[in-house]
């Protein structure tokens, strides 16, 4: 039984502080993909901008992108398209690089996995700089996607991801900051 019946998608999220390295809070997502209805929740809320909209696909974000991207795809009943770090997808794919706060890193995603036109909603669990994000909207700009959307559950705004997002003219939602 839910005995907190006014809980917001924000009371499900865990910090952990000092985690991956000291200084940084990682906003865990794992406790709400675990709560049944924290889960819900989410998924409901991040649909909700869209209702009555196009979308022909759905493309996660590794890998907490996966969950919530599989979810939302389903919920629609479209298909549901991975970008992956480099080395995972088995097929011919198509690449970007990008910066991480320290190196760099690269994404992927198959180069047959969008058609020219197809509208597409792109998610992730968290957006800090937007530099994953960026990566993943140039590669399925690359194939011809056109970009519904850009939705996570958590914004951090302080670092900037969102007005680099919309910079590239992209419509980007979170459930909060
Ligand atoms: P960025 O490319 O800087 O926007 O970073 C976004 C990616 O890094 C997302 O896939 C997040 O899951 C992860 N990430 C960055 N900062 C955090 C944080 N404080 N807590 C949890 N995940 C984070």
């Amino acid at each position: 039984r839910d005995t907190h019946p006014t809980k917001t998608v924000k009371d499900y999220i865990r910090t952990i502080v000092d985690f991956p390295h000291e200084g940084i809070m990682f906003r865990d997502v794992t406790t709400l993909f675990a709560d049944p209805r924290g889960f819900r929740m989410a998924i409901d809320q991040m649909l909700h901008p869209y209702a009555g909209m196009r979308i022909d696909k759905v493309v996660g974000l590794e890998a907490r992108g996966f969950i919530l991207g599989g979810a939302i795809a389903h919920q629609l009943t479209v298909g549901f398209v991975p970008i992956r770090k480099k080395g995972k997808l088995p097929g011919a794919v198509i690449s970007e690089e990008y910066t991480l706060e320290y190196g760099e890193a690269v994404v992927e995603i198959h180069d047959d996995a969008i058609r020219p036109g197809e509208t597409i909603l792109l998610v992730d669990d968290l957006l800090a700089t937007g530099g994953t994000a960026e990566a993943g909207i140039k590669l399925i700009e690359r194939l011809g996607g056109e970009i519904v959307g850009c939705s996570f559950i958590i914004d951090l705004p302080e670092l900037g991801g969102r007005k680099r997002l919309e910079k590239m003219g992209m419509d980007v939602r979170a459930l909060c900051d």
